[in-house]
């Protein structure tokens, strides 16, 4: 059954400025065998940077992500974790 969702969603702005890949600190990661499709991180994330698929599975865009740690806070399943860029694990 697909979720039917009407909000105001933000979305990242075109062009350089709007890319912060380069200064993140932290970057989210998904576990996507912990993910229930529940879609709060999609629903919240406020960048637009969660991406949802036809089966609403979902992904996290890097180029725009800012690593706020929203996403993980909302996530019900802990599928979201968020590491420090450049550490690895
Ligand atoms: S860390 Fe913040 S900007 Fe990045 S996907 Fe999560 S909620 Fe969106
Ligand atoms: S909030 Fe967590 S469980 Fe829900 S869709 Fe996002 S990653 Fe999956």
């Amino acid at each position: 059954m697909k979720m039917q969702i009407k909000t105001t969603i933000s979305r990242p702005a075109d062009g350089v400025m709007g890319k912060t890949g380069a200064w993140r600190d932290f970057r989210p990661e998904l576990d996507s065998s912990k993910c229930i499709k529940c879609l709060l991180c999609w629903i919240f994330c406020p960048d637009g940077c969660i991406k949802r698929a036809d089966d609403d599975s979902v992904s996290i865009d890097y180029v725009y992500c800012k690593g706020c740690g929203i996403c993980a806070n909302e996530c019900p399943k802990q599928a979201i974790t968020m590491k420090r860029e450049g550490m690895g694990e």
